[in-house]
């Protein structure tokens, strides 16, 4: 039996003619230097794919604020330098304090047991972040190998304001830490050497707004030692450090890069560097900020309190009432404005990760939200739209 063609449909025959504006949780829009270079297919060996592996290093070093030479881009989605972190540091034998927030902290746990490492789950109280007493308290009954947790966590718009004690805490009890930022490396400070933290991991899709499938891992050089002289094998071959060093830092093959994408990537993390960390930051507080005000000032409610609530990802407690599918749906298809769902809470959650903090795409995306809302019958106040 033969199988014959499907019919089959042009790329521009199912995408929209406006490309919708993406303000959900990642991925995010990409500057026009990210989308020319995404379609550039270098080879992936020889000149100048070496400069560009060695400037991403660079500007890597910058953006982790870190000194170590040991940053690695990572053919996968975020979670596979997630993956690349905790096979790195986990083993059967060893045990790992998993810090869980929600979600992508999770994610964490799930790997952790699939390399047989012991997994001790840590909670927060409902809508809080991690407290450095709590941390302490679980340090000091069990002793741990690892330590995870997300700067911040995207499925409920929360921050671990204690980051900063927390690892530090865990470096005195000799705990290696892993620590996810994702959705919010380059949008808030983050110091890896000032802080001391062993591995951190980020993707390209969100707070760097470049392409997914592109995601970077930087190891302190005490962390890369580790992996270097441990004897047990690790279980993948494509996400061990140690192969990934050859490309990396020695120039030489390990499996084909994601040429287009590692191009695109070196663009967005170029735009960050010439927009400085401390720019870059302040427009996303201010972005977030008139975001979160305004959605107040229409009679909306925030799920995250104000002293840990991430700038990235704002979570919207949804009325009373109202079917999130119906309305996201709604939003898309009379605003081709795209925000996010939950996975599990009553909310709709906003980005606000590079590109989309824009003031044209904050006031199109406030606007879709608000009158939505109204559309489905809740009383908001619409008057602050008028003012953006
Ligand atoms: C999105 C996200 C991830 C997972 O990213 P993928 O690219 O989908 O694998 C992990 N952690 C955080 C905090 C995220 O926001």
């Amino acid at each position: 039996m033969k199988i014959s063609p499907p019919v089959t449909k042009k790329l521009s025959d199912i995408l929209p003619i406006e490309p919708t504006l993406l303000m959900g949780a990642g991925p995010v829009p990409i500057p026009e230097e990210v989308a020319r270079a995404n379609s550039i297919v270098i080879s992936h060996l020889g000149e100048p794919m070496n400069t560009i592996v060695k400037k991403i290093q660079e500007m890597g070093q910058y953006l982790f604020q870190t000194k170590s030479s040991k940053i690695f881009g990572i053919s996968g989605p975020s979670s596979s330098a997630m993956e690349m972190a905790v096979t790195s540091f986990l083993y059967p034998g060893r045990k790992v304090l998993v810090l869980n927030l929600g979600t992508f902290s999770n994610r964490f746990a799930e790997l952790s047991r699939g390399v047989g490492a012991d997994v001790v789950e840590l909670f927060p109280a409902p809508a809080s972040p991690f407290r450095a007493s709590d941390v302490a308290a679980a340090l000091e009954k069990e002793r741990f190998d690892v330590l995870t947790i997300v700067q911040g966590e995207t499925s409920c718009g929360i921050k671990n304001i204690e980051l900063e004690q927390i690892v530090k805490l865990a470096k005195t009890k000799n705990v290696r830490t892993i620590v996810d930022t994702v959705c919010t490396l380059s949008t808030m400070p983050f110091f890896m050497d000032e802080w001391g933290i062993d591995i951190v991991v980020t993707g390209g899709q969100k707070g760097l707004s470049s392409v997914a499938g592109v995601s970077l891992i930087a190891f302190s050089e005490e962390a890369y030692a580790f992996v270097q002289n441990r004897e047990t094998l690790m279980p993948h071959w494509c996400l061990d450090p140690r192969r990934a060093n050859k490309f990396w830092c020695n120039h030489e093959y390990h499996y084909t890069a994601p040429v287009n994408g590692v191009n695109a990537l070196y663009e967005a993390l170029r735009l960050i560097c010439e927009e400085t960390l401390e720019k870059r930051q302040e427009r996303h507080a201010n972005s977030s900020k008139l975001l979160q005000t305004s959605l107040e000032k229409m009679g909306l409610t925030l799920y995250a309190p104000a002293e840990c609530r991430l700038n990235s990802v704002v979570a919207i407690n949804n009325p009373e009432g109202i079917n999130t599918k119906e309305l996201i749906t709604y939003i898309k298809d009379t605003f081709n404005v795209e925000i996010s769902g939950a996975f599990g809470l009553n909310v709709i959650r906003v980005g606000q990760m590079g590109e989309q903090c824009r003031p044209q795409n904050v006031k199109r995306v406030l606007e879709a939200i608000g009158k939505a809302y109204v559309h489905f019958g809740v009383k908001l106040d619409l008057q602050v739209l008028k003012t953006l």
